[in-house]
């Protein structure tokens, strides 16, 4: 059963989403606050922590980087009564992997929340091999012909992506926003970091695909 940490301070709110999540099977357990959060962290893992921004003790956004490096596998929700840009990217900036604005349908966390989890199953097909090169997510290392390659974190991510489907065609934009999210940074900056990849990891690993796009190259 996954384990859902709702931090939530409005009563009724915090009371809806465990209900509907309750009720969709998914095991909920409630915070009130940012200490209550901590408190709950300590005593459990959790593989979906909703977080509403504004609680009592703080802005939760700016416990988002300690939440990231604290709890590696659990996905973070972000819930922001404000229709503000500001926090939605701020929120995305500092870690959070997607955001729900209030007021919402409760259905649609039950939605948010199982994408989430599906995603998860993706993301943590720890170790690839593709062709020699074999990739660990969970150590951000890769090795080629039993040689670990020393990659940027840049550059690790684009291979993870490119990877995630061997001889897919992914387009600059898709690994623009797949890698740099809300950065504002132009498309040269995919074919720089492709270099970099294609002189360590050798030539013919990464295949351009003209006008396109770039695929990682398995027979
Ligand atoms: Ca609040």
């Amino acid at each position: 059963m996954a384990k859902v940490l709702v931090v939530e301070d409005e009563e009724d709110i915090r009371y809806i989403i465990v209900s509907v999540l309750s009720m969709e099977g998914y095991d909920a357990v409630e915070a009130g606050s940012i200490e209550e959060m901590y408190h709950r962290l300590n005593s459990g893992s959790f593989d979906v922590i909703i977080l509403d921004l504004l609680l009592p003790d703080g802005d939760a956004v700016d416990e988002i980087p300690r939440l990231r490096l604290s709890t590696q596998d659990s996905y973070i929700l972000v819930l922001t009564a404000k229709r503000s840009d500001r926090d939605r990217i701020l929120g995305l900036e500092m870690g959070a992997d997607d955001y729900m604005v209030k007021p919402f349908n409760p259905r649609e966390v039950v939605a948010r929340v199982r994408a989430l989890l599906r995603r998860r199953k993706q993301d943590y097909e720890e170790v690839l091999k593709v062709g020699e090169i074999t990739i660990n997510r969970s150590r951000m290392s890769v090795e080629k012909d039993g040689k670990t390659i020393p990659l940027s974190h840049k550059e690790f991510s684009i291979l993870s992506l490119l990877a995630s489907a061997p001889n897919k065609i992914f387009s600059r934009s898709e690994i623009l926003d797949a890698v740099w999210g809300f950065e504002d940074v132009s498309d040269r900056v995919v074919d720089v970091h492709i270099s970099y990849l294609r002189k360590k990891l050798g030539f013919d690993v990464i295949a351009t695909v003209r006008g396109v796009g770039y695929r990682l190259k398995v027979d």
